[in-house]
């Protein structure tokens, strides 16, 4: 009996000692990275001549002089830039519209028939690409905000975690909940029409049970409408919303455009006040005190000319001066739904800096929206959003510092998710 338990032992101790061996020659790689210049966009600061040790999907180590493993694999950025991946807090990866409108009535039309013309098998197909476009262009993190027909963000989010097609790391929310008839315009014959994008909820009861349906078939976050029709949210729907949204630990993006939506919105309180074009200076002070984030998705003129609505511009330039003057947290997000000027998704995202650089916000603080600030949005500050020991190996770098010219941003050349090289000039 004793000699038997000592034979099974000792096979056991081989298949553990095996198993080991194989687990590490298989998947924890060490990489080093030799950084010429290290950015820093919380500090806003660089440091020269940067080690980075990447241990699997996480960084072990950084610093100046470290002695590189003898059977490291050697990344050599000693003539670039490199910093933590960006992320997008607002797109929109399962939607690619054509526009031709020419008010935003017009638009809205336009994003009924594409929700007409294209399956949610379709759109999940077009996820794919935009989602490899924008992880080539740097943003290693993005939260989908919705417009994904029946859940195709879902599938997106879990082909991308399965390591089924490569894209960035994403958070999504699902169908989008508003009041009756959501972001479209529908006649009293197809009233049913918008509901392959959103979930009409205008009573307490359908509002509860719309969040419910998301967070069951797998929503990060609730996304909502708040005033895209002349009935809006007010204040208490919101503050109800919110309140079932954390009952299971969920928080709230809401799409505002008006006025009075924008004051609803801040007052109420919710985590992500996107857009927020119509803010005044009282809802800005509430966004302010109440913690709310304001991602503000400043498109560039350009696009809003093309999708017809460029009487807003003026506008967005203002709201984001004035939350950047009084202090209102802020992160970056794009909310690219349309397909032009021969750019794909990652590019026509970054165009968005042009915009931030117009209401005149300094490069250390886009970039702040786009890393850090973005990532303590997401709850992910402790994981993503900065170069640090233990934290995930989110990596990009640029051929100038981005603190001297942001729009470097717009040419990375290398990009790392998860200790994995996905683009390297
Ligand atoms: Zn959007």
């Amino acid at each position: 009996m004793k000699k038997e338990w000592f034979l099974i032992s000792r096979i056991f101790l081989c298949f553990l000692v095996f198993y080991f061996v194989t687990l590490n020659l298989a998947y924890a790689e060490i990489i080093a990275i030799k950084a010429g210049k290290l950015v820093d966009p919380k500090a806003g600061t660089t440091t020269n001549n940067q080690i980075i040790l990447i241990d699997g999907s996480k960084i072990k180590t950084i610093g100046q002089n470290l002695q590189i493993p003898k059977d490291a694999r050697v990344i050599d950025l000693t003539n670039a830039t490199v910093l933590p991946g960006l992320f997008d807090c607002h797109t929109h990866m399962c939607a690619l519209i054509k526009p031709r409108a020419k008010t935003l009535d017009e638009f809205r039309g336009d994003i009924l028939l594409y929700t007409i013309d294209n399956t949610t098998g379709y759109r999940a197909l077009q996820g794919v690409v935009n989602a490899l476009h924008m992880l080539q262009a740097g943003f290693t993190t993005i939260r989908d905000m919705g417009n994904a027909g029946n859940y195709a963000d879902i599938d997106l989010r879990r082909a991308i975690d399965n390591g089924l097609i490569p894209g960035p790391k994403v958070f999504v929310s699902g169908k989008i909940i508003a009041p009756f008839a959501g972001q479209v315009i529908v006649n009293t014959e197809h009233s049913d029409l918008g509901k392959q994008d959103y979930i009409y909820a205008d009573t307490r009861d359908e509002i509860r049970k719309a969040i419910r349906q998301n967070i069951h078939f797998g929503a990060d976050w609730i996304k909502i409408v708040v005033d895209d029709q002349r009935y809006i949210y007010s204040v208490d729907d919101l503050r109800f919303i919110i309140e079932e949204s954390a009952k299971a630990g969920l928080k709230v993006a809401a799409h505002t455009i008006t006025e009075q939506g924008g004051l609803n919105t801040a007052e109420a309180g919710v985590a992500s006040i996107e857009h927020g074009f119509m803010m005044n200076d009282k809802a800005l002070e509430f966004a302010k005190k109440n913690g709310s984030v304001l991602v503000g998705t400043p498109f560039p003129e350009e696009h809003l000319k093309l999708m017809g609505i460029a009487e807003f511009y003026p506008a967005i330039i203002d709201v984001h001066k004035r939350a950047y003057k009084m202090g209102v947290e802020m992160a970056f997000g794009s909310d690219v739904v349309c397909e032009f000027l021969g750019k794909n998704r990652g590019e026509l995202a970054m165009d968005y800096i042009e915009s931030f650089l117009e209401a005149g916000i300094p490069a250390k603080d886009i970039l702040m929206m786009m890393t850090t600030s973005a990532a303590k949005l997401l709850g992910l500050e402790k994981e993503r959003g900065a170069i640090a020991q233990g934290l995930i190996a989110d990596i990009i770098a640029t051929t100038e510092n981005p603190l001297n010219n942001i729009r470097t941003l717009k040419n990375v050349i290398f990009v790392m998710k998860e200790g994995k090289v996905y683009k390297q000039k």
